[in-house]
């Protein structure tokens, strides 16, 4: 048997890690707090259906998936929408979590790893420098590698002593509150079936209506915390220009949270590897996180079956930091700049920029294969840049801070491109504080 892998919190990421290693031949062991029937929320999923293949899993029956409709932007004056344009080879799939679930785990077992559910993690246990097991409500489990795929709030990452590098905490306008239910459907909707309001009533947030067959899927997501009352106010107000959405909750119906934000700076460190949302891997302006998560761990997997000598030191982890910042997160560093930009925007500002084609449907077109800026920009046509500089030109509002997003796109750009080649304690944090002091809002 090669080497000992915990994995703190059956994360999505996790689990496929968890998958890939014990298939090759590690003793992997995923710690969860809930039991398999708690886990995932009761509602549905975008992603890239590559996830799966990436991380070595076979795709989920075709009966188990739909195909996401296009989106349709409202901007804050609701005169003005955007509607996407995917390719239709391109589409992501929309999946029930808990079948996402059920899917990884089942995959995840057939290939040797092992789950112990119900079982709440508590924080790292540290041997000097080193993470070297996990402290559960029971007992301390010491392993050769922590995998810690236990979300926003981690409990292993959040504990982790400073002088590790490793960022404990989100700060603000890093994270979305967000409410989602599904209510039933009261009227047909033929177009738009899937609308995004961005900045409605003012709020720096977004609220999502999308039309379902069987319910309609009502989303509220905002940088500061809002109670059910909000909620309630919230929905009767979409329901006067959305007469689809009916007077009962008929599913979810939680408050969560999700990171919008920069990933993680430093990922590894000795003995620990942070993945998905505990390592903030979403796209920023989306929240969407299931398929990086997917795909990172195929390259955390890579750098552990690289360390032959079974170190998982941050010194042989530093492959996956590296692979991942050149595929996952600094090609998603932009959009952290693109949403920042969004909080600093009014909401007259964000109409203005619809009304006069600055953004258009197919900038708005994020696809199973378009979740960087460049991806997303690589479309845009010699005409389509005129109709742009002479919308930003004309309104030195919203030329000022188109100049700080490219000014502030360009530094990240730098930053990213400047991370050390081999890992070095001081380097790496240096590294760190330099990177997240170039999203300083
Ligand atoms: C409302 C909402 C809608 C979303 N929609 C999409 C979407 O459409 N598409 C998409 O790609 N992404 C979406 N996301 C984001 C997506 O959920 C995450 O990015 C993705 O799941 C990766 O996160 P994760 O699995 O690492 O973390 P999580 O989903 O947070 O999973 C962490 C796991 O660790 C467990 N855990 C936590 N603490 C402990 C502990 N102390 N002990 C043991 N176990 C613990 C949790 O129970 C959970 O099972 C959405 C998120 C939300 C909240």
């Amino acid at each position: 048997m090669k080497g000992k892998i915990i994995v703190a919190g059956g994360g999505h990421g996790g689990i496929a890690a968890a998958s890939i290693l014990a298939g090759e031949g590690y003793d992997v062991t995923v710690y969860e707090r809930h039991t398999q029937e708690q886990m995932g929320y009761d509602w549905t999923d975008i992603f890239d259906k590559n996830g799966f293949t990436v991380a070595g899993m076979e795709l989920p029956p075709r009966e188990k998936y739909n195909l996401k409709n296009d989106m349709t932007f409202i901007g804050p004056s609701e005169r003005i929408k955007l509607r996407q344009n995917t390719d239709p080879e391109k589409l992501e799939i929309q999946m029930e979590r808990k079948d996402i679930y059920a899917h990884l785990i089942s995959q995840a077992q057939k290939n040797g790893a092992k789950f112990v559910f119900g079982c709440n993690v508590e924080g790292p246990v540290m041997l000097g420098n080193r993470v070297a097991g996990i402290r559960t409500e029971t007992e301390t489990i010491y392993a050769d590698l922590v995998i810690d795929a236990a979300g926003l709030h981690s409990p292993i990452r959040e504990n982790l002593p400073a002088y590790l590098g490793v960022q404990n905490q989100v700060g603000e306008y890093e994270r979305f509150f967000i409410y989602r239910a599904f209510y039933n459907k009261a009227a047909e909707t033929e177009e738009d079936r899937f609308k995004v309001y961005l900045l409605r009533e003012g709020k720096l947030g977004i609220c999502w209506v999308a039309a379902e067959e069987e319910h309609t899927d009502i989303l509220i997501g905002r940088f500061a915390p809002f109670d059910l009352d909000e909620v309630q106010r919230t929905v009767d107000s979409l329901r006067e220009s959305n007469p689809a959405i009916g007077t009962e909750k008929i599913r979810g119906g939680q408050f969560v949270e999700i990171p919008v934000r920069q990933s993680l700076g430093l990922l590894v460190a000795d003995g620990y590897a942070a993945i998905g949302d505990s390592a903030f891997m979403t796209v920023p302006i989306i929240g969407s996180g299931i398929a990086n998560s997917l795909k990172a761990a195929r390259l955390l997997a890579d750098a552990v079956l690289a360390d032959t000598e079974g170190a998982y030191s941050a010194n042989t982890l530093w492959k996956y930091q590296r692979d991942f910042y050149r595929n996952i997160g600094g090609p998603l560093a932009p959009l952290a700049c693109v949403k920042l930009l969004l909080t600093r925007l009014k909401p007259e500002e964000l109409d203005y920029i619809f009304e006069t084609g600055i953004l258009n449907g197919d900038d708005m077109t994020i696809d199973a294969e378009s979740t960087s800026l460049s991806a997303i920009l690589s479309n845009v046509t010699p005409a389509d840049l005129v109709v742009k500089a002479r919308g930003v030109i004309k309104n030195p509002a919203v030329l000022l801070k188109i100049l700080q997003l490219g000014r502030q796109i360009a530094a990240v750009s730098a930053v990213v491109s400047s991370m050390p080649r081999g890992y070095d304690p001081a380097r790496a944090v240096n590294w760190v504080k330099n990177y997240n002091n170039a999203f300083k809002r």
